[in-house]
């Protein structure tokens, strides 16, 4: 074998680092400045204690070389597009600030910025879509063939300067031009056929004069994140790749560049990638595994991604060890590094005292995985050269056979449903939640902090189910909801009740701009040991002759929410989850519920990157919800809600759940689904009320929709409902919204 190259990437890097704040200063900044109550200069120096401490803190864990860039005030797709010049017109128009030229990096732009991430009073934002198959969702970028590129935001640059006059040098992470231009979408008005990608060449422009500057500044290594390389990708995407990489290497004055592929493996992308004269190049080898010929990558800097970037499991140390010797063995020259981001994962362990230690010492977050990255880097430092069989793959058993007990067929169940439900044709529903008032929140937040107890608790809960049923009975709506009060979130609500799941106290993730979650660590075998939500439908229905429609998460949504245990395959630990979801919808039915609602909004969200693995996934993820929901006898009505508009890939596996009524979101996108989803053939409600924004829709709009749903569908089977839940919402926006539901509807059944 060769000798290892001389190389100064640092021998331990992570690719990313979380930016909300360990306690979520960036969310609060975010939020007073939105609502006016801080100023810009208190949002950017949030902004700059935020870097700096991210800087201090991975340097003192022994990251010698940190990134920079990471920080966002909102998002780094949106960071890329503000950078280029990539805004639409109709953004431009919120300028506030200093006028052309002012960047994000400098506050003078945040108004164009947030006007493109937000929207304004009367500007629609850019549309917003999940980050791969993660909970993270980015702002999707509107280029068209005459979007002027130029660098208008000095972001990347001033944070490296920055940080180096802190004393601390940086290697500057930026979004490769490639993923930039695959995860944007053609700017409205723009010719049929044309694809953002054919703007690469301008937009290398900007790259190579970044990259200049910062060779300028002295910068040693560039890091261009390329995550769409682990998808498929045409012949014409992956002569892109060679493009853009071959021209950033011929410049003259350039940083090293280190190319980072995460989420999968790179497949067909690595022969490409490999033989350009990129210095480095970043392998996600925990989601994917290592490459079939590693002699592609001889003479390249391998940055290997072992420390898992995405969950909050401990590495196995000794797995790692072994892989990177096997390709310190095989391509030369090795770093170590997390798989993709620490984006996805909380800070930091140490903020968890709450955490029973038996699952605690399992678990590794953001700083703990930058410490085995530097503990790796030592380990493989000191380990002898010579040959590893590499670690044996992790336990990906086939996928379990798709094994359910059939429902009658749903000709059968629907006359059982009718004849037992007696609706109203068109019948009116929700889809669960109703708004979450201050006062419901401050209770919760007492309970636990436990200044009130749980009897006081659940009357104000109980207060709530009452109000939120007068209301629905008022407007006249068919099918009722309770309202959801009792719970904080869909997913978290579950994993607090059922055995198998802790809840960090800390663990914040962004999921989007101010935004974020608290997924549920998964962690042993999922077992219900109590009925967990009948006792509230039931008091619900205690208060009314109309219809309560009993409420549940999904067994595939729950996990995807959740950081969940490695150590079993998938499907079994969504079966599992199942099992518990299938013990609620018999507690429901027996306790009189006759329309229960099994929500999967993220059954898309699984799905795997590369087609030729998706069949497998949806086979059992369809099979896993028809075990939780065909305990249901013919008459009992099974809803599910998904909420996703651009459902294409997954339109036969919705099909597939077999669920009696499919409600999905619609109004956002002006009906644009319907046309895909009038196949199907069971009761279908599109969304007709966008419930994503406060603006009430007037009974003629909502009209507007019936129509266009009546177009596609026959009337006996159609739904109508919003969107999705009413949890955003206040109760007045509510009201008006769906008297106009109402209304429009029973224009509606005027003229049918
Ligand atoms: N039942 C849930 C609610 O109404 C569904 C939420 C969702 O689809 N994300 O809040
Ligand atoms: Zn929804």
């Amino acid at each position: 074998m060769t000798a290892a190259l001389p190389t100064d990437f640092p021998a331990a890097t992570v690719l990313g680092y979380p930016r909300i704040g360990p306690r979520r200063e960036l969310k609060r900044a975010l939020e007073s400045y939105w609502n006016g109550t801080t100023t810009r200069d208190d949002l950017l120096s949030t902004g700059r204690r935020l870097r700096e401490a991210t800087w201090r803190r991975l340097a003192g864990l022994g990251i010698a070389v940190p990134p920079s860039n990471t920080f966002s005030y909102y998002d780094h797709v949106l960071d890329t597009a503000f950078m280029l010049d990539a805004v639409p017109d109709r953004h431009r128009a919120a300028e506030t600030g200093a006028g052309a030229g002012a960047g994000v990096g400098d506050g003078d732009g945040l108004d164009v910025y947030f006007a493109m991430a937000r929207g304004t009073g009367t500007i629609a934002p850019l549309r917003m879509t999940k980050w791969f198959d993660t909970n993270y969702h980015y702002i999707v970028p509107e280029i068209g063939p005459e979007t002027a590129f130029r660098l208008a935001d000095e972001k990347p640059i001033l944070e490296a300067v920055e940080a180096r006059t802190l004393g601390i040098a940086t290697r500057p992470v930026l979004l490769g031009p490639v993923t930039f231009l695959l995860l944007s979408e053609a700017a409205p008005g723009s010719p049929e056929g044309f694809t953002p990608l054919e703007r690469l060449n301008d937009v290398l422009d900007v790259y190579a004069q970044i990259l200049e500057s910062l060779a300028a500044e002295g910068v040693d290594w560039v890091q261009l994140d390329e995550p769409a390389l682990v998808a498929d990708r045409t012949p014409v995407e992956l002569a892109a790749v060679r493009v853009a990489y071959e021209r950033l290497c011929g410049l003259p004055d350039r940083p090293r560049i280190f190319v980072s592929s995460y989420f999968g493996e790179l497949g067909e992308a690595l022969p490409v990638l490999a033989t350009t004269p990129i210095d480095a190049i970043g392998l996600d080898l925990v989601s994917g595994g290592l490459p079939a010929d590693l002699s592609a990558l001889r003479g390249k800097t391998v940055v290997a991604g072992v420390v898992p970037g995405r969950n909050i499991w401990r590495t196995h140390l000794d797995d790692a060890l072994n892989t990177l010797r096997h390709l310190r063995h095989h391509v030369g020259t090795v770093s170590v590094s997390t798989s993709c981001s620490l984006l996805h994962v909380p800070y930091d362990l140490d903020q968890e005292t709450e955490l029973d230690p038996a699952v605690r010492e399992r678990l590794a977050f953001a700083d703990q995985k930058a410490v085995e990255v530097q503990t790796l880097a030592n380990l493989l430092a000191q380990a002898p050269a010579g040959d590893m069989p590499a670690p044996p793959a992790r336990p990906t058993a086939p996928a379990p056979e798709a094994r359910w007990d059939d429902r009658s067929p749903y000709a059968a169940r629907a006359a059982a449903q009718a004849e037992h439900l007696r609706l109203p044709p068109l019948p009116i529903t929700t889809i669960g939640s109703f708004p979450q008032t201050g006062d419901l929140r401050a209770a919760r937040a007492a309970l636990v902090a436990g200044e009130i107890g749980e009897e006081q608790y659940e009357t104000q809960v109980k207060a709530e189910i009452e109000r939120s049923i007068r209301l629905q009975e008022k407007l006249g709506l068919d099918v009722l909801v309770h309202g959801e009060p009792e719970r904080n979130d869909m997913v978290q609500y579950f994993a607090e009740h059922l055995d198998g799941f802790a809840v960090s106290r800390h663990g914040w993730v962004q999921s989007y701009g101010s935004r974020c979650t608290r997924p549920p660590i998964l962690h042993g075998d999922v077992s219900r040991p109590a009925p967990i939500t009948a006792r509230w439908t039931r008091y619900a229905q205690s208060l009314t002759s109309k219809p309560v429609k009993g409420m549940l998460t999904g067994p595939v949504t729950i996990v995807a929410w959740s950081f969940v245990r490695e150590d079993l395959p998938l499907p079994e630990v969504v079966g599992q989850v199942a099992d518990a979801i299938r013990g609620e919808v018999a507690d429901l039915q027996d306790a009189g519920s006759t329309i229960i609602q099994v929500d999967e909004p993220a059954l898309r969200e699984l799905l795997p990157l590369r087609s030729a693995d998706q069949a497998a996934y949806l086979s059992w993820a369809v099979a896993a919800y028809r075990h939780a929901t065909s305990v249901a006898a013919d008459r009992t009505q099974i809803h599910t809600h998904l909420c996703y508009s651009n459902a294409a890939q997954v339109l036969e596996a919705i099909d597939g759940l077999d669920a009696d009524v499919t409600t999905i979101e619609s109004a956002r996108s002006g009906g644009r689904i319907l046309p895909a989803v009038a196949s199907f053939s069971r009761g279908l409600g599109p969304g007709v009320y966008d419930i994503h924004s406060p603006r009430v829709p007037s009974a003629d709009e909502v009209t507007g929709l019936i129509e266009a749903i009546l177009a596609v569908l026959p009337v006996d089977r159609a739904w109508i409902n919003p969107d999705c839940g009413l949890k955003t919402r206040t109760y007045e926006q509510v009201e008006a919204s769906l008297a106009n539901v109402v209304a429009a509807r029973d224009r509606m059944l005027v003229l049918t």
